[in-house]
């Protein structure tokens, strides 16, 4: 069901009252040294709703040195692990209080339903800084056990400057991913925000210098991929490079960090399988099937968009699938929509393009296929039957609101196709038998596999790729390893016996 797409009353200069549009470098809000600045458009509108500077190479090596002087000789590293805790337990209160500012700017950057934005994404920030101010005390190394005369043992320290890089689907909780375990760890970082969503990110790190984060270790950059992003891969001061976005982007992210053999971690894109067992309840698993791809509009890594439906249930749910998605809501986010918009026109465009294929295909189109509205980057909720492995929206990363259902027959056919796809970030099964789900989870070759739920987040939960979804985890203790270097400490012991 459409809504008016831009229905809602909404004051973009209100809303944005608070964001400075500048570089963040060293504790000042400061222009690009070139003075060059980059629209930003609200989705729903297509409008400029903010211009905002640009970062290159001469701002990256500004950030860069700032921050190698944070970590070098500045009071962050020398702090204990318990007053960087405070420091950033102080931070999650000072977003907590702005959560309903911080949902409305998030909503009118990316075009993401207030209610997601409100109840999903801000307190997930803020409660993901708050685990990580608990971890900043708890990070220590091993005594370890030598063959008989030296005493040895391991300090976990910080790796230092490190470079993090972000994506545009979740802006805030992208950068909380990233920078809540880098800081908890004692780094200094420099973060290159999206060119389609810097927004939040800037009110952020204005509550981050007034929560006692010291000038210099954490910078933003807003700007572009090819020059701020790469920039800051190739400076010779970063130690580690901390990437999420698309895998093809992920490529150039290691070859640019090889020279330097920087630390890289990589959380890149997905084309997760949901697989959907025989005796299962029906409605509830059309209903989390639907949600688990098209949250978000679909915007999501992990978004589930391979249906796998066994044979004896396929008929039923394909009519049930197509129902759920034709009473989804597409709309104003700011109104009470569960679709917003698409982030921007190329996202459009792709996704628009990948409605075409399926049909093209030979996929059987249930619903959906085409724009809503004549203005704004709204796109109907689409779902394809019929769909065969070797079809582009089977193969390919969409990002965008269309669901692939497929047919299978045997247990061991549907783990074969699951995993013969490159990409391996995540997995769904739903199934009552527990013998099946164990030989499915083990069987997927996937970074997480949520059984009976989907999208099923939480902080102390890594998160990451298999294959070609990349390498290295977030969230939890594990996201902590991408922060620290291990240093071995041995001593010879005199008196062994003692
Ligand atoms: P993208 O790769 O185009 O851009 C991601 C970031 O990289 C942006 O900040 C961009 O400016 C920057 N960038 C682009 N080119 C660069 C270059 N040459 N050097 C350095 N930086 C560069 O991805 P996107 O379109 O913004 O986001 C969508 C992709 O992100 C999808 O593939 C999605 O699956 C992936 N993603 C993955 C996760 C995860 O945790 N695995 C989470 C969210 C999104």
């Amino acid at each position: 069901a459409v809504e008016s797409p831009i229905a809602q009353d909404v004051n973009p200069a209100q809303i944005l009252r608070n964001v400075r549009p500048k570089l963040l470098i060293d504790g000042d809000f400061v222009d690009a040294a070139s003075g060059k600045t980059f629209p930003v458009l609200d989705p729903r509108t297509e409008d400029v709703i903010a211009q905002v500077a640009e970062a290159d190479a001469a701002d990256v090596d500004r950030a860069v040195g700032a921050a190698r002087r944070a970590f070098d000789s500045g009071p962050w590293r020398k702090m204990s692990g318990r007053q960087r805790g405070r420091v950033l337990s102080r931070l999650a209160d000072l977003v907590e209080e702005r959560a309903e500012e911080f949902a409305r700017i998030e909503t009118l950057d990316n075009g993401k339903p207030l209610a997601m934005s409100r109840e999903g994404d801000i307190p997930f920030v803020v409660s993901h800084f708050r685990y990580y101010a608990g971890w900043a005390d708890k990070i220590s190394g091993k005594t370890l056990q030598t063959n008989g005369n030296t005493f040895a043992y391991t300090l976990h320290e910080a790796v230092g400057v490190v470079g993090q890089i972000i994506p545009w689907n979740f802006p805030l909780p992208m950068l909380a991913f990233k920078v809540a375990p880098a800081l908890a760890c004692g780094c200094t970082v420099v973060l290159k925000v999206a060119e389609q969503t810097p927004l939040s990110a800037l009110l952020f790190g204005e509550l981050a210098l007034e929560a006692g984060v010291p000038p210099g270790v954490f910078n933003i950059l807003p700007g572009y991929g090819p020059t701020a992003g790469a920039a800051l891969v190739a400076h010779p001061g970063v130690d580690k490079i901390s990437f999420t976005g698309s895998t093809e982007v992920g490529r150039e992210i290691m070859r640019g960090a090889a020279d330097g053999i920087k630390h890289v971690s990589l959380e890149l894109g997905g084309k997760s399988a949901a697989i959907v067992c025989p005796g299962v309840d029906m409605e509830s698993v059309v209903e989390d099937t639907h949600v688990a791809l098209f949250l978000n509009q679909g915007q999501a890594c992990c978004a589930a968009s391979r249906t796998y439906v066994h044979e004896s249930l396929y008929d039923e749910f394909v009519e049930r699938a197509v129902e759920r998605a034709q009473r989804a809501t597409v709309g104003d986010p700011f109104g009470d929509v569960q679709l917003g918009p698409l982030v921007d026109s190329a996202q459009f465009e792709k996704v628009l393009g990948y409605m075409r294929e399926g049909e093209a295909q030979g996929a059987v189109i249930g619903c959906g296929g085409s724009r809503v509205g004549s203005k704004g980057y709204y796109v109907e909720p689409t779902v394809f039957s019929d769909v065969r492995d070797e079809m582009s929206i089977a193969k390919e990363e969409i990002f965008g609101p269309v669901q692939s259902i497929m047919k299978w027959s045997s247990v061991e056919e549907v783990l074969d196709r699951a995993n013969a796809n490159p990409y391996g970030l995540a997995a769904g099964v739903w199934t009552k038998d527990l013998d099946l789900a164990n030989r499915l989870s083990r069987g997927l070759r996937a970074g997480t596999v949520w059984i009976n739920c989907y999208n099923a987040f939480d902080h102390a939960v890594p998160f990451g790729g298999y294959k070609m979804s990349g390498f290295g985890r977030d969230l939890g203790e594990y996201a902590l390893s991408n922060y620290m270097e291990v240093k071995a400490v041995v001593t010879p012991l005199k008196d062994p016996a003692w």
